[in-house]
């Protein structure tokens, strides 16, 4: 039996250890300065910087690393060991405050979407003191924000760190105005739920697409898949549990408050979701949980798969972002409240967010997408990729009665006077979830469900805190000029409800009517990557961002070209691998049974028994390898054309429209064949094979 309140956090360099290993008035002004953001002097980052080898030596660590998160959405690493020589037979362990804070990369092959020219790729790392540095295989891992030589932004981390601070900013600005000034800090709070498959890592080696790019890109539907819903909170298999036992106890370690396992729809899907906390700390703690998981699986000979539409067929992954806000003095912005006049502050959230997510639906969307995304997004089992917020009918009702007292000719309903005494208790807890929301209210907090499995979180969550805080800051600057503010605050509400009502939806997201009724009310609808990237660059995006200076108009371009050129490599890599399969061993394989049946046909023939069924079965297969072959060279043309457009938006365009195409129609007719072609000619193992593999 493990215990778990004394392994949890034992790889942190978190507050006991640093009690234990820093000075006392060290360790007090590092707290300081995680805590309120000031700045960190060379002598202390001296002392944190012994304090922090200490300790790192004691836990078995020989190297260092900062540890940060580029625009690939993956992390990365440079490992340099803590030796020194002092004479030509003898090193010492050293670590210094220079070491610990910033550190100098050559970064030229992270991308930069143009940022950084080639004669000036060093990019710059500094320490983020608001994450806990660790240990991770016997390196001391020190969480770091990325940058060019110029100071702009490189990675996934400054962007949301400084969005935190906007929300922190604005939140603060409207208190006061409630007159809560008892606050010293307003932050973001997230709790990622992911979804991720398991299968057998045998199996998985014996599937390029699933090794080259996480799905696979052929499959027949299995005989069997999810519609029996037997495999949703089924019993855990004895080896999937091993892995989980093994994947929480190192997720504890590392002090991420993993907290719940179970299984999902599909056969072979599982959830993991931690406890919620601050933003930054989340985002880090997911990037360590998707890299644990990979980790751990293969200890267990599984391969984890965290691609969001691995199998056509079933459902994909999807990463649920549960976002609130907080204030230091423990108040949920996002709680109803138990006086009126927390009531208001509520109903002014709730309204600031309503107008913040229909104004920005563009940026919700493009935080979140990616060519895995694609296919889930729009799918049967997952969000659509429209955007509406869910209420629950008892806030939609309260709602409604706030805008019938600014429209009195609406059904007669009574005037809510808001942070007036006449306000009804709110409800705490929607028990009437809508799984088919991709932007759910639940109690006390936002359930945003649109990132895919493998998404990082800190562009969703930077999007979120820069939107409510941009919305927030537009309602103080109307409230701090008002001279009646009971009355203000009324009309500020009402009017942005009904302003932005459309937003808001409770039915079934995934009917054919909601598709049409959202167009009839004009919400956006960007179907693919393709079409939501082009918006990150408009105006009303640049000025946003600008304003709140959590990006500059360089750094927003940068960041799109990133994920174009991200969408096109994706999708080169998914062609070139398909290729390769058709064309070495798929194809091979279909000629080979061909002359199989050939044969038997022949023999038949000349033994004088009826050939008919050989004949008509040679005969499909041999439509069948003849449209392979057609398809195949298409995809093959295409292919080589795919980098030929001028400018990178025109190659995604040129990839969504063509290759993508080109992919579908060589899938389908693969999978035709593999449902004829004999399984002992097949190359490959089946979706039944490989969803089934963990027994
Ligand atoms: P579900 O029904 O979707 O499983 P849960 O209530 O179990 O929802 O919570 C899911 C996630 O939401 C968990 O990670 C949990 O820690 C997180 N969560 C709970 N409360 C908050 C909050 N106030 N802010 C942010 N996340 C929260
Ligand atoms: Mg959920």
């Amino acid at each position: 039996m493990i215990n778990i309140p004394e392994i949890f956090g034992t790889k942190v360099f978190n507050d006991p250890m640093m009690k234990k290993y820093l000075p006392a008035e060290i360790y007090e002004s590092l707290k300081s300065t995680a805590t309120r953001g000031e700045k960190l002097n060379a002598e202390i980052a001296d002392a944190v910087a012994v304090g922090m080898r200490d300790w790192a030596i004691s836990m078995g660590a020989t190297h260092f690393t900062h540890w940060f998160q580029p625009m690939t959405g993956f992390t990365a690493e440079k490992h340099d060991s803590f030796i020194r020589p002092v004479s030509d037979s003898e090193v010492i362990m050293a670590f210094s405050g220079k070491n610990l804070v910033s550190g100098e990369a050559d970064a030229s092959s992270f991308p930069s979407g143009g940022l950084r020219a080639t004669f000036e790729a060093r990019g710059y790392s500094a320490w983020d003191p608001t994450s806990y540095a660790f240990i991770k295989d016997n390196t001391l891992c020190i969480p770091t924000a990325f940058c060019s030589y110029r100071g702009e932004s490189l990675d996934k981390k400054t962007p949301l760190l400084r969005s935190q601070e906007a929300i922190d900013r604005e939140c603060r600005r409207l208190l006061k105005l409630f007159g809560i000034s008892d606050v010293k800090k307003v932050h973001a709070e997230v709790g990622a739920e992911q979804e991720y498959f398991l299968i057998d890592s045998e199996v998985w080696s014996r599937r390029p697409d699933l090794v080259c790019c996480g799905r696979t890109l052929f499959g027949a539907r299995p005989p069997k898949g999810q519609e029996m819903g037997d495999h949703y909170y089924g019993q855990i298999k004895p080896r999937v549990l091993a892995f989980m036992q093994e994947l929480d106890e190192e997720l504890w370690k590392l002090g991420i408050l993993a907290n719940t396992e179970h299984n999902e729809v599909a056969p072979a899907q599982h959830e993991l979701a931690p406890i919620f906390s601050t933003v930054n700390v989340a985002t880090d703690h997911n990037q360590l949980t998707m890299e644990m998981m990979k980790k751990i699986a293969a200890r267990h000979g599984l391969a984890c798969l965290l691609h969001e539409k691995p199998f056509a067929s079933v459902n994909g992954s999807g990463k649920h972002n549960n976002w609130s806000i907080s204030t230091d003095t423990g108040l949920n912005l996002l709680k109803p409240g138990k006086t009126p006049s927390q009531n208001a502050l509520f109903l002014l959230m709730l309204t600031a967010i309503i107008k913040a997510v229909d104004e920005n639906q563009d940026l919700l969307r493009i935080s979140v997408a990616s060519a895995g995304n694609d296919h889930r997004l729009g799918g049967n089992e997952a969000p659509p990729a429209v955007l509406s917020i869910f209420l629950g009918d008892d806030l939609e009702s309260i709602l409604e009665d706030i805008m019938a007292g600014e429209k009195p000719e609406d059904r007669p309903r009574t005037k809510l006077n808001i942070g007036a005494s006449v306000l009804p208790e709110l409800p705490c807890d929607s028990t009437d979830r809508n799984r088919t929301s991709p932007f759910a209210y639940t109690g006390n907090k936002f359930e945003f469900r649109m990132p895919g499995a493998s998404c990082s979180i800190a562009c969703p969550n930077m999007m979120m805190n820069t939107i409510v805080a941009d919305a927030l800051s537009q309602f103080s600057d109307v409230l701090e000029k008002s001279e009646d503010f009971h009355s203000d605050l009324n009309k500020l509400i009402s009017e942005n409800l009904i302003r932005h009502k459309r937003i808001i939806f409770n039915g079934n997201n995934y009917s054919e009517e909601w598709r049409c009724e959202a167009e009839r009310r004009g919400l956006s609808n960007f179907t693919n990557t393709v079409e939501a990237l082009p918006h990150y660059t408009d105006e009303k995006n640049v000025r946003l961002f600008e304003k709140h200076g959590v990006l500059s108009r360089a750094e927003i371009a940068s960041r799109q070209e990133v994920l174009l050129e991200n969408y096109v490599k994706s999708l080169c890599v998914e062609a070139l691998t398909m290729i390769d399969m058709t064309r070495k061993e798929i194809l091979p394989v279909v000629l080979k049974y061909q002359s199989f049946l050939l044969e038997v046909l022949e023999k038949k023939r000349a033994f004088g028994l009826s050939e008919s069924v050989e004949k008509k079965m040679a005969e499909t297969v041999s439509e069948e390898a003849q449209k392979l072959f057609c398809r195949l060279e298409k995809l093959e043309t295409d292919t080589d054309r795919s980098h030929s457009a001028e400018g990178s938006l025109e190659n995604a365009r040129f990839c969504r429209e063509v290759l993508f195409e080109d992919l579908a129609s060589l899938r389908e007719t693969v999978d035709r064949l593999e449902s004829l072609v004999s399984k002992e000619f097949w190359p490959f193992p089946t979706y039944a094979e490989i969803l089934y593999s963990v027994k």
